[in-house]
């Protein structure tokens, strides 16, 4: 009963620019926040090594939303680098890096409210930027 013919077909007229337009707004889909940020779940074993749990609700929320802050995936590139450490474990036998990995070691940071930076877990990193 629902053969009705298909009388959808609209003249496409300005194809380019709504492709375009529609193009830029995936973009800016992709880099914007995909939801609130993730509060870190770490128990004890991150307490030595990291101030995860010391993170207020404030820190949590304001660096999510300075990562946000442009959509542009340059930035929020260099955002990332300004708060991580890129370690390259040296040939000396002073390395800063810690054992294990002998791939590049990165360590995670976020700026507390004045504006110092502590050391947190990759897991609450992401977790806080939405970024997997
Ligand atoms: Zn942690």
């Amino acid at each position: 009963m629902e053969a009705y013919p298909k009388t959808t077909d609209k003249p496409r007229k300005r194809v380019v620019n709504k492709a375009a337009w529609k193009r830029t707004r995936e973009k800016l889909e992709r880099y914007s926040s995909p939801g609130a940020p993730k509060k870190p779940s770490c128990k004890n074993h991150c307490g030595k090594t990291f101030s995860c749990t010391l993170l207020t609700d404030r820190e949590i929320r304001q660096f999510h939303d300075m990562f946000y802050l442009s959509r542009d995936k340059l930035k929020q590139d260099a955002f990332i680098l300004k708060y991580t450490d890129h370690c390259i474990p040296k040939r000396s036998r002073k390395t800063t890096c810690l054992r294990e990995n002998r791939a590049v070691s990165v360590k995670y940071y976020i700026p507390t409210l004045s504006h110092k930076k502590v050391p947190v877990c990759q897991k609450t990193f992401l977790g806080i930027l939405r970024i997997y």
